[in-house]
This record gives C-alpha cells, structure tokens and sequence, in this order.
C-alpha cells in the first residue's frame, strides 16, 4: 500500500559510491523510521509466504531485516558470513565480483538437512551474494524456496543468475 510506498521512498540515491560511475542506493533511513521499518518487515514477510522453515541472510543489513523478520514470524535464521568469523564452517563459496573475488561461509550446524530456507537482504544487484548464498544452502542440504529483497536493480540483472528461483522485491528500479 502507499504506507509501504513511503517507506520505499526514504532510500536515497548516493552517487560515485563506492566508486566513481556507481549510483549507490542508501537504505539507512529507512532502517532509522520504526514505521517505515515495520512496514517493510511485514511486506517482505507476505512475500516470503507460508512453507518456510528458516531464513538465511548475509551480513550485515541482511542480517537487520531477517532478524526482525525471522522474530516476526517465529523462524530462525541462518548467518552466512564474510571469510574468517566463523570458528567452524560447514561450507564456503568464492564468487566473483565486478573486480576480483569474494567468499562466503555458512556456520556449521546452521541449517538441518530438507529445511525450506528462503533468503532475505537489502538489495539485489548483479545477484552473486544471493547465488552464492543459495549454493551454500544447498550444499548443506536444505532446499531454497525463493528471495525476498527491498530493493532490485534490473539493469545488474541479477535474476538472469538464479536460474528459476522466485525473487520477490518490494520495489524494482
Ligand atoms: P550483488 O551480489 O547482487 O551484486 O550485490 C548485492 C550485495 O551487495 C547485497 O548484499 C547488498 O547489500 C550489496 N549492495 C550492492 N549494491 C548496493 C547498493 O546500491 N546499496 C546497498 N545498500 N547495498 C548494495
């Protein structure tokens, strides 16, 4: 509705960052207005649906949104991190970026094998954190039902790299 619209609208748009050419989309305020906050935790919520047993989501303002949301609907959430936090990984990804390379590594014993997962974050936009997240999920044996995001830049065509996994977002530009 138009109250999920206004919370929308509190992103803003930071160019040059974090490199010249990058129009960087800035979701702080956002997260600053409880309201705004609310509405868009219960949206992504609706968006995930019924049928999930866990969410996953990567640090760190992933980590806000499906907290709140896993609170919400009474789920757990699985913690994928950026290399060297985790004391015992069940499973790393290395993914390439624009330049060079990144990983990410799941926290042993963070998802029982079967689970419906689906994952949750703030933006998504050439789609290599979530595929690399959903890899990783898979590896350990859980099944990714979809992706819920706030914020979808098309023209990153990140969809292109999920194969046939639904992406909902609450705003696409
Ligand atoms: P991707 O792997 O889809 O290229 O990039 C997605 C990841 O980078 C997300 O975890 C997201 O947090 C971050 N990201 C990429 N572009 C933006 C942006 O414009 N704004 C914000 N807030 N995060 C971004």
């Amino acid at each position: 509705g138009s109250e999920l619209e206004r919370a929308l609208d509190l992103i803003t748009e930071i160019p040059d960052f974090p490199e010249p050419g990058v129009l960087f989309r800035d979701l702080s305020p956002l997260f600053g207005d409880p309201t705004a906050f609310a509405h868009v935790i219960e949206a992504l919520g609706e968006m995930i649906g019924d049928g999930v047993d866990r969410l996953a989501a990567v640090e760190a303002r992933g980590f806000v949104l499906a907290a709140a949301l896993g609170y919400a609907r009474g789920l757990g959430v699985a913690l994928v991190r950026k290399p060297g936090k985790l004391p015992s990984v069940a499973g790393r990804v290395d993914y390439e970026l624009e330049y060079g390379t990144a990983s990410l590594e799941l926290p042993v014993g963070s998802v029982d094998g079967g689970e419906r997962v689906a994952i949750v974050d703030d933006v998504l936009a050439t789609g290599g954190t979530v595929a690399a997240t959903a890899e990783l999920l898979r590896s350990a044996g859980a099944e990714v039902t979809g992706v819920a995001v706030v914020l979808e830049l098309a023209e990153l065509r990140g969809r292109s790299r999920l194969g046939s996994l639904p992406v909902h977002a609450l705003r696409t530009v």
